[in-house]
């Protein structure tokens, strides 16, 4: 006989899953300026990570699909490319109007599907704003230059002209921002775009294409596709897209690098990080302990610039049991609890991966000083919970010190002077971002000199650059030389191409031709 438990074995999932399955809403693709639903048999579940509930169901979008996205894209090109780049200011305006009116709906849909905090999730969303106040400036960020007079009655000069159709794929942990530092100077200098938000949390890219219609981009300017490796290698293949923006893991990152660079295309690929934070016995200790422990444990770790690990240099290591009293006294709940601090991780393997990093971190003989795993806060006990962990005693050789852990965890490392501290740091594969805590100016400069990374902190935890200037990742952090945003990013999106002009109203007296190259 058939019991029901049987029957269960027999699906993929538990019953009460399917049944959340079929009613939960299909997020749609956004070609050519509609919404449509795809016609595709895989769908991928987005869980809410707090409490495992399905929330909605992402398309592996179809070859067809794809196809019909980057032809919408290149078809809005041909008119879009010959607006006038006043015009495209003007759209980021009103983007920037409505992304503001907004704020707090995209917001609540990251705590949503992401799980982080409401004000972490603001954040989210307002340091993706920026990007698009930023490209307000777009007349002046496209400016090209001119040198009068190179020879007689000849001038010559550069213009940027947009590349064509240009695609970003975004990774799980800034639904907003990530998106943000992508389509809208996509957009602004000319190009149409074609963005693939991460298929866990698609929600945000989603009511920024709903924004951006409202702005009155045109149909076909912006497009979204999802989906996974598929939809990923349609982008790099398909000679309609000139150039990929691709922020995420070190493993993608390199490959989309690789694959898309084969056939021309320009690629920038931002990876993964292990961020350092020195800790100077000068410093001021409550603004760097608080600073420690928000850059550690925020997010609940998943930043690309989390600092995860603490470098103590001298007697500043006496401060790590004050760390852990602060540590301990956040809040781990639901991103959607007011008093949350930190909020789960992204999904259950996350989870199992950061806590079975942590076992190899004791078993290779580092010292946990405050144990997270196991965490399971009031009426989320389903959630993909991992609370602040500090291990000590940790060494350059230890997995967990080699690995990204993208969690709650920080390692603190002890050393006796600043150039040990710059050692560790510059034999690390990565190089996003590093910070020094200190009060003197010569130990901060010398920091700021030899340090190997791409942004650096001084008495600042988490140095993301404002868009005026570019995010810039270093060494294994990065794949490709031009950075996101600020001129570089402009610089990326764009082609340069330099006139060389002669205007003479007389006629040349010679008739014989010169063969000689001129000079
Ligand atoms: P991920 O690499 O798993 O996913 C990123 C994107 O690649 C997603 O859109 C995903 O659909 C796609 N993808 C996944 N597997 C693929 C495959 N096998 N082939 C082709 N495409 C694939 O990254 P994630 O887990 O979403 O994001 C976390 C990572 O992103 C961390 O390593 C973090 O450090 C990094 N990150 C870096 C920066 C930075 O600026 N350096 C910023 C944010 C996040």
């Amino acid at each position: 006989d058939m019991s029901l438990s049987k029957l269960r074995a027999l699906v993929p999932y538990h019953l009460s899953q399917l049944r959340a399955y079929s009613s939960a809403k299909r997020v749609p693709l956004f070609i050519n300026g509609q919404f449509l639903q795809s016609q595709t048999q895989e769908w991928i579940p987005v869980h809410n990570p707090a409490t495992q509930e399905v929330l909605s169901l992402v398309p592996q979008t179809t070859p067809a699909e794809l196809q019909q996205a980057a032809e919408a894209a290149q078809k809005a090109f041909e008119s879009w490319r010959k607006t006038s780049v006043v015009t495209r200011q003007t759209a980021m305006f009103k983007l920037q109007q409505l992304v503001k009116r907004e704020m707090d709906r995209i917001a609540a849909n990251i705590t949503e599907e992401l799980g982080k905090t409401a004000a972490d999730a603001k954040g989210d969303v307002l340091r993706g704003l920026q990007v698009v106040e930023h490209a307000c400036s777009i007349p002046t960020l496209q400016m090209g230059e001119l040198c009068e007079g190179v020879a007689t009655d000849m001038d010559t000069y550069s213009i940027r002209q947009p590349l064509g159709v240009v695609a970003g794929i975004c990774p799980f942990n800034f639904p907003a921002m990530i998106p943000l530092w992508m389509f809208p100077l996509m957009i602004a200098t000319g190009n149409t775009a074609i963005i693939k938000p991460s298929e866990r949390d698609p929600g945000a890219m989603m009511i920024l294409a709903e924004l951006a219609n409202e702005a009155g981009i045109p149909p076909g300017v912006l497009n979204i596709v999802h989906g996974g490796k598929s939809a990923v290698d349609f982008i790099c293949d398909t000679p309609i897209v000139k150039a990929i923006s691709f922020v995420g893991s070190d493993k993608v990152g390199k490959y989309i690098y690789e694959r898309a660079t084969a056939t021309g295309k320009r690629v920038q690929s931002n990876m993964g990080a292990k961020n350092h934070g020195v800790i100077m016995a000068d410093a001021n200790k409550n603004a760097t302990l608080n600073s420690l422990v928000g850059a550690a444990f925020g997010a609940a770790g998943q930043r690309c610039m989390a600092l995860s690990t603490a470098i103590f240099v001298g007697e500043a290591q006496e401060w790590i049991p004050e760390l852990v009293e602060r540590a301990k006294k956040l809040k781990v709940s639901c991103g959607r609890q007011s008093d949350s601090d930190v909020g789960p991780l992204c999904t259950p393997e996350a989870k199992e991966r950061v806590e079975s990093l942590i076992q190899s971190g004791i078993d290779e003989g580092a010292t946990v000083i405050l144990d997270g795993r196991g965490c399971r806060p009031n009426g989320f006990e389903d959630g993909n919970f991992v609370a602040p962990t500090i291990l000590t005693n940790v060494t350059a050789s230890m997995k967990c010190y080699k690995e990204e852990i993208f969690g709650p965890v920080l390692l603190c490392i002890n050393v006796p002077t600043l150039d040990d501290a710059l050692h560790v740091i510059n034999s690390n594969p990565y190089g996003n971002g590093t910070a020094i805590f200190t009060n003197s100016g010569p130990v901060a400069r010398k920091f700021q000199s030899e340090v190997d990374a791409g942004q650096v902190g001084i008495n600042v935890p988490i140095p993301v650059p404002l868009p005026m200037f570019s995010f810039t990742g270093s060494r294994g952090s990065i794949r490709g030389d031009l950075n996101f945003y600020g001129k570089t990013g402009v610089q990326f999106y764009t082609q340069i191409k330099t006139i060389t002009a002669l205007w003479r109203a007389d006629d040349a007296k010679d008739v014989k031709a010169t063969v000689n190259m001129p000079t």
